[in-house]
């Protein structure tokens, strides 16, 4: 079976719509027909400002809302980042093979440092794209399914593991990405051009999977729209209502087209009504179960210390090969 990689950082306690239609729904489909090694990938957590407590908990939240999505850690290795070592490890070696100027150019750092401030911003929100490529390399994951967010952290991971394959030899695959369709892309419900995020700064364009289901209807029916009255989809034109539709779509498996159709003669009303009955009642039960497997933190535990074992077997021989390639004594 073809290995895939992915993660998600537990930067907040509760994942939102964005990360489960664009990551966690695709998560649970691939799983059958691939090799699916999934991480909470707490190491780039603390590239901003973190709690210590906070970041335990949502961790464990995280990987509790993983499990409760449909990601059965009988068929993929679900794993903590920080539980297998050799992702700092080789996120060093990769380090002194990138440029400085390669790296400056990575848009999730310009941006991310914009909003903390050029002087707060740490080294280590400069270097996530090399941790990310570590992440990737050290299970020979052949295909990366993330958003389109993270394509430019992808090209550059492929573009590090060509370097070193030429420079010591072949010993990376070399990955790619599998970027989600633009539907699968959800933006915030209060600022439809700017895509849903944890560290978003309103709280109302935000869907938390672990929010009060009558919150969340709320927020649906507050949802920005535009002054028109038709529902069609166009992104420039009418970045809310397609918002709205694409979540539909992605819960209803009907084609946006399609309900385009379907609402010919309904009002926003109507749209905003369907949407948060879908979202609700998709919602629901993952966060049912996720309050279930944070109240036997135990099993969680027990769960994700078999993930971290079957990934460090993984990750251990590829940079076992990496040290010998790059010239470092082996320790007898
Ligand atoms: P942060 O603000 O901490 O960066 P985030 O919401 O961007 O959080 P990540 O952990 O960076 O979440 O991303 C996890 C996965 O979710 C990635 O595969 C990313 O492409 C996907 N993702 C994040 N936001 C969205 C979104 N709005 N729509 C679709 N997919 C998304
Ligand atoms: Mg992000």
């Amino acid at each position: 079976k073809t290995r895939i990689f992915s993660g998600i950082q537990p930067s907040a306690g509760s994942l939102h719509l964005g990360n489960y239609i664009g990551a966690l729904m695709q998560w649970r489909d691939l799983q059958d027909d691939y090799d699916a090694v999934y991480s909470v990938v707490d190491m780039h957590a603390i590239t901003a400002p973190q709690d210590p407590a906070e970041l335990r908990a949502n961790t464990r939240a995280t990987a509790a809302q993983y499990i409760a999505a449909g990601v059965d850690p009988s068929k993929s290795t679900l794993f903590i980042q920080s539980h297998v070592p050799a992702h700092a490890q080789l996120a060093w070696v990769l380090n002194t093979i990138t440029g400085f100027g390669e790296a400056s150019r990575m848009t999730q750092f310009k941006d991310k440092s914009a909003r903390q401030g050029a002087e707060a911003a740490s080294v280590g929100l400069f270097t996530y794209p090399m941790l990310m490529a570590a992440d990737i390399l050290l299970y020979d994951a052949q295909v990366v399914p993330v958003g389109d967010d993270q394509r430019q952290h992808v090209e550059l991971t492929r573009d590090l593991a060509a370097r070193f394959n030429s420079r010591f030899g072949d010993t990376f695959v070399v990955p790619e990405a599998r970027i989600l369709s633009e539907t699968a892309r959800i933006y915030d419900l209060q600022d439809p051009t700017s895509k849903m995020s944890k560290s978003a700064a309103s709280d109302n364009g935000l869907i938390r999977l672990l929010d009060d289901p009558k919150r969340t209807a709320k927020k649906i029916r507050s949802a920005v729209t535009d002054t028109e009255r038709e529902i069609r989809a166009d992104r420039q034109a009418k970045p809310g209502v397609t918002n709205l539709l694409s979540i539909l779509s992605a819960f209803t498996g009907t084609p946006v087209s399609a309900l385009e159709g379907s609402f010919q003669g309904k009002g926003y009303g109507d749209l905003k009504g369907e949407v948060a009955d879908a979202v609700v009642a998709e919602l629901e039960p993952v966060r049912a179960r996720t309050l279930e497997l944070l109240d036997d933190p135990a099993e969680l535990d027990r769960l994700l210390a078999v993930g971290a074992e079957r990934a460090e077997s993984i990750a251990s021989e590829t940079l076992a090969k990496v040290y010998e390639r790059i010239g470092f004594v082996p320790r007898t």
